[in-house]
């Protein structure tokens, strides 16, 4: 608290990110990064960027990402936004398009960056509870809204809703803005862009930090109507110009063409998630089905609390989120199949 902050800064109750060691023998299951590497030519294309041209300012629109995306996507560069990791892309658009009258909806364990940002914009927001099992029930958002945000597989859960629920969803909603938050699609659903032609209030969210390997430079994209595009643009004029670096660009760019490399990682990763959700199963863990890289977990006779410090004196980290109806689930990242089995053997 100080005399010299900002009255919205005294009200603020800032995310936690999840441990970034210093000590990389850990094995790090708790913040569901990618355990494959970027793919090489990422890596080179980031390289060959390192010259005296750094001496320049970035291209402020990202055009060329933009059109590598618009080429993965089939869509047309006017319905994307580029931003410093879907965390920023996220704050323009709770900035630039829930800020109404009536409350923000989202599920109760959900992504715990949305209250975050309701706090900060102080946008009013209501939080609707999930099934037992932790599914999403479109009817229940069937209310006056100033907006709809969920992840789609849902984050901590893992658990996907059906492309055909959010068309319903769209169908009755059309007042207000719908965002899918898929930063996590590319492990086992099917992507919401599909509809963005037909529902001119419908944004979808997605990131280069998991299925692209890329969270350490920090890509997050949201596609939807030029409408909604030009909000965000006027709010990340207003903010900072550039939010994505020459390096970012160049290696963004290369992470849309190597589509071999992205194929080959996603799917490994599916495969290890099946795998281990089979041998938990057998260790008399409850496992919700995961449509992402990471699964959801409780254990029938054992504390989670108990397990997350018992696995991080064996060196493995996950995350245990200590909050109402899930303070006995874990969320652990899916890894290497080398750190999977030290994960099983722990
Ligand atoms: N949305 C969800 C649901 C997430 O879990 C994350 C990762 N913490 C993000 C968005 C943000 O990802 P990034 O900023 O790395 O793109």
């Amino acid at each position: 608290m100080s005399r010299y902050w900002s009255p919205v800064v005294h009200n603020l109750v800032p995310y936690v990110p999840g441990e970034q060691p210093k000590n990389n023998h850990l094995v790090k299951m708790n913040t569901n990064e990618n355990p494959y590497g970027p793919s090489p030519k990422v890596l080179e294309a980031i390289r060959a960027k390192v010259d005296d041209g750094l001496r320049l300012y970035p291209d402020p629109q990202a055009e060329q990402l933009k059109q590598a995306i618009a080429n993965y996507h089939q869509i047309d560069t006017s319905q994307i936004f580029v931003g410093n990791g879907s965390d920023e892309v996220l704050a323009h658009i709770f900035h630039a398009l829930f800020q109404h009258n009536e409350p923000l909806l989202f599920p109760d364990i959900t992504y715990s960056f949305y209250p975050v940002y309701c706090k900060l914009y102080q946008i009013d927001y209501q939080t609707i509870p999930l099934a037992d099992d932790f599914s999403l029930h479109i009817a229940d958002y069937h209310q006056a809204n100033s907006g709809i945000i969920f992840p789609n597989p849902n984050a901590p859960t893992g658990r996907l809703l059906s492309l055909s629920e959010i068309d319903k969803l769209l169908q009755f909603n059309t007042e207000s803005v719908v965002v899918i938050d898929e930063a996590y699609i590319d492990f086992g659903g099917d992507s919401a862009i599909s509809l963005v032609n037909q529902y001119p209030n419908l944004l979808v969210i997605q990131t280069l930090s998991k299925s692209r390997s890329l969270a350490g430079i920090r890509v997050g994209f949201a596609i939807g109507n030029p409408e909604l595009i030009d909000a965000l643009d006027r709010v990340k004029d207003s903010f900072n110009s550039y939010p994505l670096g020459q390096l970012a660009i160049a290696g963004g760019v290369a992470a849309f063409e190597d589509k071999l490399y992205f194929e080959k990682t996603r799917q490994a990763i599916i495969e290890s998630r099946e795998a281990v959700i089979a041998e938990l199963i057998k260790l008399e863990f409850e496992v919700i089905p995961s449509a992402a890289n990471f699964i959801f977990t409780r254990h029938l006779q054992h504390e989670a609390a108990d397990i997350a410090a018992g696995l991080r004196e064996k060196n493995i980290i996950i995350r245990h989120f200590k909050q109402t109806r899930i303070e006995q689930y874990l969320r652990i990242t899916i890894g290497t199949t080398e750190e999977n089995n030290c994960l099983l053997a722990a």
